[in-house]
């Protein structure tokens, strides 16, 4: 049986980036990295992006725009089957390959709609692969459905709608993205999607998909579109760890601030329900730099832990790093560019800042600051992030340095929150 220091389980950006930090660390190489993808690391965003609307081409760009190291052994298309903490092996293709400190990092997978036909032809968009049949099909149809206002929905929806496909975007939601970013940022969204033609269905649920592509929503409608996109959210890939001593939450690996689940495992990414150094409260994320942050903590603390001879806490935890970044996206819809931080469990206020061009969403719960939103606003969003780690309030956030009458105004404009319990994510 083949042993490694590290074998770290998924491609993305939480599993690159613990390898590239192990290795950092000094850590032994060479580092085993085993993926479900077929293809070399790749950067998901784009693909919802200048991929789908025709810019680029759907051939991949490597994470971080650098190669993996030489000291990587990758192996494509080969998932996990099974975990042994005892042991310390994981089952790859038939084979048992052993490990001193392992990294799961192997994200989420799209949800798909129960309602749906067995055989309907339903994309769904996590992998280059999906996009590449995406782009494919895209190619040929006069007509789009997405299902879904989260992130990827509307993401989709422009992109599709940029290159000439008829789009109708479909959401129980009131307006996209109104539940977790409240009415401003919705109507601003909502603004972007019709100004590139798409239809807008909100408050509308699927009842249900027959094959091929027939779609009949809760308003009475039937549409039997070209292409139909589901969007609707994403699910841990955990399956692989059924029957291991490791704590899940709704699928996700509970780990402490410092990213260690078990004694040698570590968890990164999508796949993580860790404690938040900072927040002190377990959160999970969903969002591309989150991943790689996590995965460069769980990286360099494997290493640590190795170098120490002990992946017990109690002996090497002094040296460990903790997550203490406070989570966060960027999206970019059609041509605009949303950041936003935030703890991701709701807010009950919003006080808009809206000038010429830009605006800013502070967001507050119990008079303190919990989130911040900048379209152009570049300055406030690197500003509410350290606001938000201190825990500021959110009249002082949204205050600013502006002149006093200013602020005043904007206060005039708050808006009522969603106060709905926001998922933390991108999708
Ligand atoms: C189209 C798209 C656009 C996005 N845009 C943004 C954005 O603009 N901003 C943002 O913040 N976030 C964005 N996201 C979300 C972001 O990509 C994810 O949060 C991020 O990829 C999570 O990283 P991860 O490493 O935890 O998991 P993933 O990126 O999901 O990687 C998991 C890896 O594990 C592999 N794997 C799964 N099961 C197994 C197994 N059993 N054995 C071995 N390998 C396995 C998978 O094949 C994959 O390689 C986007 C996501 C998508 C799909």
């Amino acid at each position: 049986m083949d042993t490694f220091g590290l074998v770290v389980i998924g491609s993305g950006p939480a599993g690159v980036s613990a390898a590239r930090a192990w290795l950092e660390a000094g850590g032994s190489t060479p580092v085993l990295l085993v993926s479900a993808d077929r293809d070399e690391p790749y950067e998901r965003p784009p693909l919802s992006k200048e991929v789908l609307a025709g810019d680029t081409q759907p051939e991949g760009s490597p994470i971080d725009g650098k190669p993996l190291p030489n000291q990587v052994e990758l192996r494509l298309g080969q998932p996990v089957s099974q975990v042994d903490t005892d042991a310390r092996t994981v089952t790859v293709g038939g084979e048992q390959v052993g490990y001193g400190q392992l990294v799961l990092a192997s994200g989420s997978r799209p949800r798909s709609l129960p309602s749906a036909d067995a055989d309907a032809d339903v994309h769904l968009l996590r992998s280059l692969d999906d996009a590449q049949r995406l782009v494919a099909a895209a190619g040929h149809a006069r007509t789009a459905l997405v299902l879904g206002s989260g992130f990827i929905g509307c993401e989709a929806a422009a992109s599709l709608a940029r290159r000439g496909v008829t789009t109708t975007l479909v959401s129980p939601e009131k307006a996209p993205q109104v539940d977790r970013l409240g009415t401003h940022a919705a109507d601003a969204i909502s603004g972007w999607l019709t100004g590139l033609g798409v239809t807008l269905a909100m408050g509308t649920e699927v009842s249900s998909i027959r094959a091929p592509r027939q779609v009949h929503l809760s308003d009475g409608t039937t549409h039997e579109p070209d292409l139909l996109l589901v969007a609707v959210g994403v699910e841990p890939s955990s399956d692989y760890l059924d029957g291991t001593a490791l704590q899940q939450h709704e699928g996700r690996v509970v780990a402490d601030e410092h990213l260690h689940a078990a004694p040698g495992v570590w968890v990164a990414g999508d796949l993580a329900r860790a404690m938040h150094a900072v927040a002190g409260r377990p959160i999970p994320v969903e969002h591309w730099g989150d991943a790689l942050a996590m995965g460069e903590v769980a990286g360099a603390n494997a290493a640590a832990a190795a170098a120490a001879g002990s992946s017990d806490k109690t002996e090497s935890k002094e040296a460990w790093k903790p997550w203490d970044q406070v989570p966060g996206f960027w999206s970019t819809i059609g041509e605009h560019t949303l950041q936003y931080a935030a703890w991701g469990n709701g807010h009950d206020e919003e006080v808009v800042d809206e000038r010429p061009g830009r605006f800013t969403v502070w967001y507050g719960q119990d008079g303190r600051l919990v989130g911040v939103l900048g379209y152009n606003a570049e300055d406030d969003y690197e500003r509410g992030q350290a606001l938000i780690e201190q825990g500021a309030e959110l009249a002082e956030a949204a205050r600013g340095d502006r002149p006093a009458e200013a602020a005043g105004e904007s206060e005039d404009e708050s808006e009522g929150g969603s106060g709905s319990d926001a998922r933390d994510d991108a999708s």
